[in-house]
């Protein structure tokens, strides 16, 4: 097996599957798979094509370490925690161009998601001093009621391609915290990031078998071992709806616990007495990141009728002064999208607008290979595709609104319940929508809402659970209570 990357970056000085403490250089089947870069489509590394025997392997390893694991103190684990946190940062440049050579975003942003990557794993650090039981007073005079919190167990981990560093360790963390095992799958198209991860926790100490790492084209066969074996007793996964719900059903037969961080749709709302200039940088933070292909990116705009132009105008010159290109370059701003189908969904909700009579302000057009302009559409109805599906891509459609209901009602009229937006200066309005907007994630005049102290995640067709927060580690912790007579 051969690794290309064009640094020898620390974090991957040693490279292939990681299972129970060890790489593994060669899969079972023999085979083997690129990982591209998607701004060149040079190969970056080759790794073993991992599978099911990896899988169960993974496993045996993670219920053998779960017992010892699991009866550690929560100081022992933090320090494991907080010494990986340090390798981090100590590490981030190293880390950022993997993100960058694997995922395509600009170097920038890769450092940014490390940065935040890293802070699950101080978070979580200090929630694992933190796993408290309570005493419930008894009706009787000699009873005592204990509640008692302890590790979920043997935990399957699946993660996207969108973040690769900070998908990993929102779950990792918090699992490892709780005194949880892992057997994590990260996407086929970013694994080094994984890996990487991986190396700097087994340097701060983290004992073999406690986390395993299997990468692999066959997605299906790995998530179906996890799910097969009942001693796994949680699937955390972050991914598309469609697979989530797949997950969800095929854990109902072992009963496993899940948390679910699926799709987002998110709206974008711009009141006529917002601060505009505030928005339309908010706007940029929430569209932009990550080229837009992230579950919480703004989707549907929605700008009340009388700053409709002007707001158009602002978020257009703004987009349009974007640089895109590889995100290795320095000056670049936009980085490519992930493969060739996401380039055509762009496409296709910038036509369909199109075609259904929306007025195109700026963009509309791939730009070699893989990348696709900075576009922004207007006049866009709630039937136009873009304002029903995730667009996952660089687009910005604005669709004008008149009152306060009627956007709730546009906002709230999706399946999908993450993330929402909205720029106003009537704090009593503030506190009407907080209420009324039925998403997980509430950005009030802040387009940048991801950090680790906070519970993240979604109402609806959007997931179960949260990640980050005090909530983060509850998502790995059972309760028993115990009746004693005295
Ligand atoms: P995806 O196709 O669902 O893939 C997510 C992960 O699931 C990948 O590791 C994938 O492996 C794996 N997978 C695919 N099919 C599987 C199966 N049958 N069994 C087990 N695992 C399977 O989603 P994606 O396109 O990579 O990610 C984008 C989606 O994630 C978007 O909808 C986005 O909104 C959502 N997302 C949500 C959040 C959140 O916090 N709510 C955060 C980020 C992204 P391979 O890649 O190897 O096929």
């Amino acid at each position: 097996m051969t690794l290309f990357l064009d640094h020898d970056v620390h974090p991957l000085r040693e490279n292939g599957l990681f299972i129970g403490g060890e790489w593994i250089a060669r899969s079972v089947s023999g085979r083997s798979f690129d990982v591209r870069n998607p701004a060149t489509g040079a190969v970056v590394a080759t790794l073993p094509d991992g599978g099911a025997p990896e899988t169960e392997e993974a496993i045996e390893r993670a219920v053998e370490a779960q017992r010892s694991w699991g009866t550690t103190t929560g100081p022992y684990r933090a320090r494991i925690l907080e010494r990986a946190f340090e390798l981090m940062e100590e590490h981030a440049d190293g880390l950022a161009r993997i993100v960058t050579q694997e995922q395509g975003k600009p170097l920038a942003e890769a450092i940014a998601e490390v940065g935040y990557g890293s802070s699950f794993l101080h978070w979580f650090a200090g929630e694992a001093e933190r796993i408290y039981g309570r005493t419930v007073p008894a009706s009787q005079e000699n009873k005592r009621i204990l509640v008692i919190r302890n590790p979920v167990g043997v935990t399957g981990a699946i993660t996207p391609w969108n973040f690769p560093v900070a998908m990993v360790t929102r779950k990792v963390a918090p699992a490892l915290a709780a005194g949880c095992t892992v057997v994590l799958k990260p996407s086929e198209l970013t694994p080094l990031s994984a890996l990487a991860v991986a190396s700097l926790l087994k340097e701060a100490g983290l004992p073999n078998g406690v986390l395993s790492v299997v990468c692999g084209l066959d997605a299906a066969a790995i998530g179906d071992v996890m799910l097969d074996d009942g001693r796994v007793r949680k699937i955390t996964f972050t991914g598309s709806t469609r697979v989530g719900k797949s997950l969800i059903r095929r854990s109902a037969d072992s009963v496993k616990r899940v948390s679910m961080e699926l799709g987002g749709q998110a709206p974008f709302i711009v009141f006529a007495d917002a601060d505009l200039e505030a928005a339309a940088d908010g706007l940029l933070a929430a569209k932009m990141r990550n080229t837009g292909q992230s579950c919480i990116a703004a989707n549907r705009v929605f700008v009340e009728r009388a700053v409709e132009r002007e707001f158009t105008r602002m978020i257009a010159d703004r987009m349009g002064r974007l640089r895109v290109g590889n995100g290795l370059d320095d000056a670049v701003d936009v980085g490519p999208l992930i493969n060739a189908a996401a380039l055509d969904k762009v496409e296709r909700h910038v036509r369909d607008a199109v075609d259904r009579g929306a007025e195109l302000v700026l963009g509309s057009s791939r730009l070699r290979e893989a990348f696709f302009e900075p576009t922004v559409i207007a006049g866009v109805d709630d039937g136009m595709l873009v304002a029903r599906e995730e667009t996952f891509g660089p687009l910005a459609a604005v669709l004008p609104f008149d009152t306060e209901d009627e956007v709730v009602a546009r906002a709230n009229g999706t399946e999908y319940g993450l993330a929402a937006y909205y720029y106003t200066r009537d704090v009593g309005r503030v506190m009407r929508l907080a209420d009324r907007l039925e998403f997980g994630i509430q950005g009030v005049n802040d387009g940048f809402v991801s950090v680790a102290q906070a519970p993240f995640g979604g109402l609806k067709h959007s997931g179960l659970g949260r990640e980050g927060g005090s909530e983060g580690i509850e998502e790995f912790l059972e309760t028993k209570y115990l009746s004693l007579a005295v």
